[in-house]
């Protein structure tokens, strides 16, 4: 009996997985992990190439009929089995990641395997079709997200094949694409945290205009504004931070949940319930704190002087030095997102 809500959809057919196995195009000398072996169809496969698997599973039952298939087999000392959560785990080194993917952990599991100090050379990966196409999709294209800017930043992605729902038992409710993820080596040299932070203001709607995603509420102003104050303070410069006079220096508060949520307006839509971990679960800490310390702040009533300095920056940043302010997030590609965090940097604002 399948645990479904564990994403336990067996690939019944022997063509797809043996296709899947290929394209990794294991070396004998590979450490493979395998993330949700389940019964094993993929790592018996793997198994007859590689030197190793490491396979995780959260499953205890599938673990031991993992265990089982492999016993008094020749391929049974290159096996070893982790117990638990993907996602919770210390990982091995490998060379290779193949994963038929329980759908629930799919953008954790991408943001893990390119945030680990050694990557993998190349992830072939299972996914819900929807999600495989937000990994790829270009500027412009309806699909084009956070993700996709984020994922193409670290690695190179490129699609492997259609899987229909048929091919699994029991069938999902939806199709099914194979991708293959190949970070980049070397590592690009950039903060993941500044990165992402970036993209989760540039990306609350991507529809808007830079200028409106930054400036059109004083949330984001107010986040940056906080981020400033830290990091003038680690940096030994003196700030004026006195209140500035006026009526219209009332602090908005009431925005600050829609910068922070990180849910797309047409991803709501497109999701139907289908968790991609792309929305608050995995909302960095700094927006938390930042979302916590807004709302504290609003107490004071006042902008400070901070707060007005750095939205001077940001006009600067947006309108004179990258010339991006009118631009929309869903037409920018790395390069404008590059730019504009460099600048951004320049000016002593920060995302993390
Ligand atoms: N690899 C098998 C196949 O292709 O036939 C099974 C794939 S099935 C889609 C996903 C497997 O991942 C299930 O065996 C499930 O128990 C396991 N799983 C679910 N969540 C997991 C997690 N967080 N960490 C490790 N394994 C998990």
């Amino acid at each position: 009996k399948m645990n479904t809500d564990l994403g336990q959809h067996i690939l019944k057919n022997p063509g797809v997985a043996s296709a899947i196995v290929s394209k990794a195009a294991l070396k004998q000398s590979d450490h493979v992990l395998e993330v949700g072996p389940g019964t094993g169809n993929l790592t018996v496969l793997i198994a007859k190439v590689a030197k190793a698997v490491t396979a995780v599973e959260m499953d205890p039952r599938m673990a031991a009929e993992l265990t089982k298939r492999f016993q008094g087999t020749p391929e049974a000392k290159k096996l070893k089995v982790l117990l638990g959560d993907v996602i919770k785990t210390d990982l091995p080194h490998f060379d290779i990641c193949i994963s038929n993917t329980p759908y629930q952990i799919s953008s954790p599991l991408v943001f893990k395997l390119l945030a680990l100090p050694n990557p993998p050379r190349c992830c072939i990966l299972m996914f819900q079709r929807e999600f495989a196409m937000r990994l790829f999709a270009k500027p412009g294209e309806k699909l084009y997200s956070r993700l996709s800017v984020n994922v193409q930043m670290w690695a190179k992605v490129s699609h492997v094949m259609k899987v229909g729902r048929n091919n699994f038992n029991p069938p999902p409710q939806v199709e099914s694409n194979v991708v293959r993820i190949e970070p980049k080596n070397p590592r690009p040299q950039i903060s993941y945290e500044e990165w992402d932070g970036l993209l989760r203001i540039c990306f609350v709607r991507k529809n808007r205009t830079l200028r409106a995603a930054f400036l059109g509420t004083s949330a984001v102003v107010e986040l940056l504004a906080g981020n400033y104050r830290l990091w003038c303070a680690q940096n030994d410069i003196p700030i004026d931070d006195s209140p500035v006079a006026g009526d219209d220096a009332e602090v908005d508060v009431m925005d600050v949940d829609h910068v922070t949520s990180g849910v797309h307006e047409d991803e709501e839509e497109a999701w139907h319930g289908f968790s991609d971990g792309d929305d608050d679960d995995d909302l960095p800490d700094f927006f938390k704190e930042a979302k916590a310390k807004v709302v504290k702040g609003a107490n004071r009533k006042k902008k400070g002087r901070v707060s007005e300095l750095v939205r001077e920056k940001i006009r600067k940043v947006l309108e004179d030095q990258t010339e991006l302010a009118d631009k929309r997030a869903r037409l920018c590609d790395e390069g404008d997102f590059l730019k504009m965090l460099y600048a951004f940097n320049q000016e002593g604002i920060h995302f993390n």
